[in-house]
């Protein structure tokens, strides 16, 4: 076996719930995986609706990331493959909901996330991405997402409230990296749930760039019912219909990605 490598951890947050990230992770994550990337998803929601978009059956969870976190279990152990090459997730299940209250009083409470990624090593070891499903909240569970993270992504829904709740968001990270993980960046944010008949979605798009400039992804992902079937086939939409809208804009999001990350390695 190969010494590992360090991957490239990036939560994908957002307190709201419905803007998009669990879609985002498994999407993207099929999408960097397209292009010869190994992409471990990690589910940290209690819902697992990350596991079951991407087909893995309940009865299949029996090491969940409740156990890396709760019994620091390897994470390894967790790790299941998925029907898409060089994709792999560690599943949750609903005892996740329980976790902030078991490990609370644990000094290393917002590190477990952490220490299990950090100690994936041997076959397990050479994930190039590592994506965090984050719960709809910013509890401990996001709280040890953003400590393990290189950096957060937050996709927002193109919708009158889009920037509501951002600013807590961004606070929550500000505070992050003043005391859990300095080097913890806002990696960008994606506009999600785009729809062109509708005035009020390129209005929010205009005055999220006006506000977060750079910050925000050149690919709007559109609203597309391929997206919204295909996890009800257990499916990322790249392999329910990749002609689709929504599976060539994921497509066109990981580019942009690997892109801003051979820009920051080369800076
Ligand atoms: P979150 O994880 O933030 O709660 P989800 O990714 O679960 O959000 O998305 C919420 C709902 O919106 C889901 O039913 C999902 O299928 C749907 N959805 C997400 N993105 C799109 C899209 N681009 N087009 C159509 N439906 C979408
Ligand atoms: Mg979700």
């Amino acid at each position: 076996m190969t010494g590992s490598v360090k991957p490239r951890v990036i939560a994908i947050a957002n307190q709201k719930g419905g803007v998009g990230k669990t879609t985002t992770a498994i999407n993207l994550g099929t999408a960097l995986a397209a292009v010869n990337e190994t992409v471990l998803i990690i589910d940290l929601d209690p819902q697992g609706n990350a596991s079951t978009g991407l087909g893995i059956d309940r009865k299949a969870r029996r090491v969940s990331t409740y156990d890396v976190l709760a019994e620091n279990l390897p994470l390894a152990n967790a790790i299941l493959d998925t029907a898409v090459p060089r994709l792999a997730i560690a599943p949750s299940t609903m005892d996740l909901s329980g976790l902030e209250l078991e490990i609370a009083a644990s000094r290393d409470r917002a590190f477990r996330l952490r220490k299990a990624i950090e100690g994936l090593a041997g076959e397990f070891g050479h994930f190039s991405y590592v994506l965090v499903d984050c719960p709809p909240s910013l509890n401990l569970l996001t709280v040890n997402a953003m400590a393990a993270a290189d950096a957060i992504l937050v996709p927002l829904q193109c919708e009158f409230f889009a920037l509501e709740g951002l600013s807590q968001l961004l606070r929550t990270v500000e505070q992050v990296r003043s005391t859990l993980n300095p080097t913890l960046s806002l990696q960008g944010v994606v506009l999600t749930m785009y729809d062109a008949r509708n005035n009020l979605s390129a209005q929010v798009v205009a005055d999220v760039r006006a506000f977060l400039k750079d910050k925000v992804y050149d690919t709007v992902i559109p609203r597309n019912v391929r997206v919204s079937e295909a996890p009800s086939y257990g499916k990322p939409v790249l392999l329910y219909d990749l002609k689709c809208t929504g599976a060539q804009a994921y497509l066109r999001l990981a580019s942009e990605i690997i892109q801003r990350e051979r820009n920051l390695r080369a800076a």
